[in-house]
């Protein structure tokens, strides 16, 4: 696993049987599915921070599903000529695209601020290191990975960066400009276009880009994914009630995904 640092004091993070401590004498202990929770009570910003059970739960059933399975599989292509050796997964979830990248680095950490998600992910994925933790305040040491991910979580780009070996890698995902444009139709009076160039923006200067490509997946969805779906995404919170409602009862809808992968290089 990567060098981890104790989210106190930023110092490393020894491991004893089933605690890690650091010379500090701050101390975290392994969970009974395997994961570390490194989010002191001081940095949550609400109780249980992050998805709550019910969208976890929603979340893994759609994309179990195999809807984003094409994502997947794409993120894997890019990742795997690399030749990375670790990877660094942030907003990992419950794990379904992290588990996939074990065939791009052999050394693989998945991170997420939810505990319901990174609880879910450590029972089923036992060959990944998994972490409760802060994308703002990473519990890794500098340049102790040569690949960073970030699919559809809030990038923290100045993190990413410190955490990342000299020539390392980042892979961000994004929706593209009409990403679910139908579904957004049904629940807004007025769609705006995604803005995946907004992203790049923040990475100038301190990464060149290396790839970028556009996916595009159709979707054919039963009311039950819809409403898995509805759970993920956040347009349905932002939208009426009323017209999510309404979406909601169709008996199925067809839409199409479409996301912008960037994979940029440290300079
Ligand atoms: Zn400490």
């Amino acid at each position: 696993m990567p060098a981890i640092i104790c989210p106190l004091c930023r110092q490393l993070l020894q491991r004893q049987a089933k605690t890690w401590s650091c010379a500090q004498g701050h101390s975290f202990d392994v969970a009974r599915e395997g994961y570390v929770n490194l989010l002191p009570v001081q940095h949550k910003s609400s109780r249980e921070p992050g998805d709550s059970a019910e969208m976890v739960m929603a979340r893994r059933n759609f994309l179990q599903a195999g809807h984003y399975q094409p994502l997947r599989d794409a993120a894997l292509a890019l990742l795997a000529p690399l030749g990375g050796h670790s990877l660094l997964d942030i907003g990992c979830g419950e794990g379904y695209y992290t588990s996939a990248l074990t065939g791009a680095a052999a050394d693989v950490t998945g991170l997420d601020i939810a505990k319901p998600a990174i609880q879910l992910a450590a029972r089923r994925f036992r060959d990944i290191t998994w972490l409760v933790g802060s994308a703002a305040l990473l519990p890794l040491a500098d340049a102790s990975v040569d690949i960073v991910c970030s699919l559809f979580s809030q990038l923290q780009i100045a993190e990413m960066r410190r955490v990342l070996q000299a020539g390392g890698h980042v892979l961000v995902v994004t929706p593209a400009p009409d990403h679910l444009w139908s579904v957004r139709e049904q629940l807004f009076d007025a769609v705006q276009p995604h803005e995946p160039d907004k992203f790049l923006a923040g990475f100038e200067g301190s990464f060149e880009l290396h790839t970028r490509q556009e996916l595009r997946v159709s979707l054919s969805l039963t009311q039950q994914g819809l409403r898995q779906l509805m759970m993920m995404t956040p347009y349905a919170w932002k939208a009426k009630p009323e017209k999510r409602a309404a979406l909601e009862g169709r008996g199925s809808f067809f839409t199409e995904a479409a996301f912008s992968l960037m994979l940029l290089r440290k300079i």
